[in-house]
C-alpha cells in the first residue's frame, strides 16, 4: 500500500526552505527571483533525486539485463507515469519525453502531412517555440499561417477562431497561457470549435501547466506540450502528450536507437509511441528529476499555491496600476502570475539592470514573442513572474526597487 500523501497547510517559509538557491545573495542583497516564467528554481527533492540516481542507481534504460539498467528503467518509466497522471492523460503511452517544450512542438509540426496551401491557425501571442516550427512548414512545404488576433488583455474572440478555421486548416496551435501577458485561453472551447470541423488542436502548456491544473482528457486536446524546467524540474526535459490515435499516426522525428522495431539494409520499421519519439539515449536523469518535481508538486496543496500566486499577482498588479509612469500589458482578471510592464521613458533592459543591482531578478526583452510585441506596439517589455516560493514582501521590495529605477532613469 502506498503511504498516504500528507498535504501540509500552505507555509511559504517552509516551501522556501526547500529551495537551496533562495538563500543566496545577489549584489549584496537577498535574492528576489521574479524570472520564473523563463525558468523556475529547483527544490531539494529534485536535486536529490538526480544526484541519488547518479550516485547509486544509474545505467542506460530499456533492454538492459542487469540490475542497474532495470532500476534506472523503472525510475524513468515511473516519471512517465507521474507526468501522465499530472496531465490526466488516458495512458502512460500517450506521454513522450522530449528535450524541451520546443522539441515537443517541433515533433508535431514536422510530422504533419502538409501540401502547399494547407493552413495552420495560431495566435499572435504565441512563444516563438509555437511559431517557428510552423514557419518551417510555410517555408518548406508552402503552408499558410493564419493569425488569430487578441485584445490588449490577451483575450481571443471565439467567433474569429471559428472564422479562421477552414477546409484547408491542418492544425490549430494555441498557447494555453501566454508567457508574457499571463492570459489564459479558452482552450476547451477552441478544441470544440476545431473538432466540429475535424481539425486537431495543439496546446502549448509550458506556462499553463505551472500555474494551474491541466486535464488533457477533459480538454479533449489532441497534443499538449510542456516543459520540465519551468515546473521546478531540470532543464533538458520536455513532454509531448498526444491522443493515442494521433501519436500512432505521427511519423518519427529523429532516427536512432530505441525508436525502431526492425532495421535491415533496405527496410526499417518503427517502434510504437511513445518510444518512436525518443530516439537515442533519452534524457534519463532529467526525466527522473522531472518525475521528482511532479511528485513534489503533488505533495503540496495546489489550491493553496494557486491562491498564493493569485495574491502575488494582484499585489504586484495593484501596486503597478497605481503608478502613472507604468503601463501594464495584459490585465485579464484571472491570469497567471506573470506581469509584463513598461516604464515611461525607460528601456526595459535598463530597468532590469537597475532592479538586478538591488537583488531583484526580472526579465526584459521580447520574451520570445516578437509578433506579440508588434501587436502591443513595443519592442520589449519588462516582466516579473512569480512562483509558489515568492512572498508578499518580495513584491513590495520589487515595487520599491522599481521606484529607485525610475528615479535613476528619468
Ligand atoms: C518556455 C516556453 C516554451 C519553450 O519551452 P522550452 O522547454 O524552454 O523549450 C514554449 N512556450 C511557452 C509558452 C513557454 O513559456
Amino acid at each position: 500500500m502506498n503511504a498516504p500523501i500528507i498535504k501540509r497547510p500552505f507555509d511559504v517559509a517552509a516551501i522556501r526552505a526547500q529551495f537551496p538557491i533562495l538563500s543566496r545573495r545577489v549584489n549584496d542583497r537577498p535574492l528576489i527571483y521574479l524570472d520564473n516564467a523563463a525558468s523556475a528554481q529547483k527544490p531539494e527533492a529534485v536535486i536529490e533525486a538526480m544526484s541519488a540516481s547518479m550516485r547509486g542507481a544509474y545505467a542506460n534504460v530499456h533492454r538492459g539485463l542487469h540490475t542497474l539498467a532495470n532500476e534506472t528503467t523503472e525510475a524513468y518509466e515511473a516519471a512517465r507515469t507521474s507526468i501522465a497522471r499530472f496531465l490526466s492523460a488516458p495512458s502512460r503511452e500517450s506521454i513522450a519525453f522530449t528535450k524541451s517544450g520546443t522539441q515537443a512542438i517541433n515533433i508535431v509540426a514536422a510530422g504533419l502531412d502538409i501540401k502547399p496551401g494547407d493552413e495552420i491557425v495560431l495566435s499572435v501571442m504565441e512563444h516563438h517555440s509555437n511559431i517557428v516550427p510552423w514557419h518551417f512548414l510555410r517555408e518548406r512545404r508552402g503552408a499558410v499561417l493564419k493569425w488569430l488576433d487578441i485584445d490588449d488583455d490577451g483575450d481571443i474572440d471565439l467567433l474569429k477562431v471559428d472564422g479562421l478555421i477552414g477546409p484547408r486548416t491542418k492544425m490549430v496551435a494555441l498557447t494555453h497561457m501566454s508567457n508574457v501577458l499571463g492570459a489564459r485561453t479558452p482552450a476547451a472551447e477552441v478544441v470544440r470549435i476545431a473538432h466540429a470541423k475535424g481539425v486537431p488542436v495543439l496546446l502549448d502548456g509550458c506556462q499553463a501547466a505551472v500555474h494551474g491544473r491541466v486535464d488533457v482528457s477533459a480538454l479533449d486536446v489532441d497534443f499538449y506540450a510542456c516543459t520540465g524546467h519551468k515546473l521546478y524540474g531540470p532543464t533538458g526535459i520536455g513532454v509531448l502528450y498526444g491522443k493515442p490515435e494521433r501519436l500512432a499516426a505521427l511519423p518519427p522525428f529523429e532516427g536512432g536507437g530505441e525508436m525502431i522495431d526492425v532495421v535491415e539494409r533496405e527496410r526499417v520499421t518503427y517502434n510504437e509511441p511513445p518510444h518512436r519519439f525518443e530516439a537515442g539515449t533519452p534524457p534519463i536523469l532529467e526525466a527522473i528529476g522531472l518525475g521528482a518535481a511532479i511528485e513534489w508538486i503533488n505533495a503540496q496543496d495546489r489550491a493553496a499555491i494557486e491562491a498564493h500566486e493569485a495574491m502575488l499577482r494582484d499585489r504586484a498588479m495593484n501596486a503597478l496600476r497605481a503608478l502613472n509612469w507604468v503601463k501594464l500589458h495584459g490585465q485579464q482578471p484571472n491570469k497567471g502570475a506573470i506581469v509584463a510592464f513598461s516604464v515611461d521613458g525607460a528601456h526595459p533592459h535598463d530597468v532590469a539592470q537597475i532592479l538586478d543591482r538591488q537583488g531583484v531578478a526580472v526579465r526584459a526583452g521580447h520574451h520570445c514573442a516578437q509578433p506579440l510585441m508588434q501587436r502591443l506596439g513595443v519592442t520589449a517589455t519588462a516582466r516579473a513572474s512569480f512562483a509558489c516560493y515568492n512572498t508578499a514582501e518580495e513584491v513590495d521590495h520589487f515595487i520599491e526597487a522599481l521606484h529607485k529605477a525610475r528615479k535613476l532613469l528619468s
